[in-house]
């Protein structure tokens, strides 16, 4: 038996999603964020949840992956709350 090794994109390509829609279990502060200059949430984020949109940092829950890295590293307290997604909600992490 051969075992196939995929690339990240390809491992998280087979998680699957259940997005809490219009309830987030992350929140963020724009206001916080405008004065936010390193912005590491953007560079860290593996999902790429953090973007930069017109110089703003813009957010979307969908795609979290719930690693927790944004909470960790916000300095600025932009992330106003941080929790796991309700049961049955949020990601399912697959490998095959
Ligand atoms: S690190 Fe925190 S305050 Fe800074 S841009 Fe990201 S979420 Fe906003
Ligand atoms: S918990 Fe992880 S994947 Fe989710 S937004 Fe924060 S850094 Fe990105």
């Amino acid at each position: 038996m051969s075992i196939k090794r995929l690339s990240p994109e390809e491992l998280l390509g087979l998680d699957r999603f259940n997005v809490d829609e219009g309830n987030p279990h992350i929140i963020v502060e724009k206001a916080r964020c405008a004065v936010c200059a390193p912005r590491p949430c953007v560079t860290v984020c593996p999902a790429r949840c953090y973007r930069l949109k017109d110089g703003q940092v813009a957010f979307d829950y969908a795609g979290c992956l719930e690693c927790g890295t944004c909470r960790v590293v916000c300095k600025d307290k932009g992330v106003t709350s941080w929790t796991y997604p309700r049961a049955s909600f949020g990601i399912t992490f697959r490998c095959s």
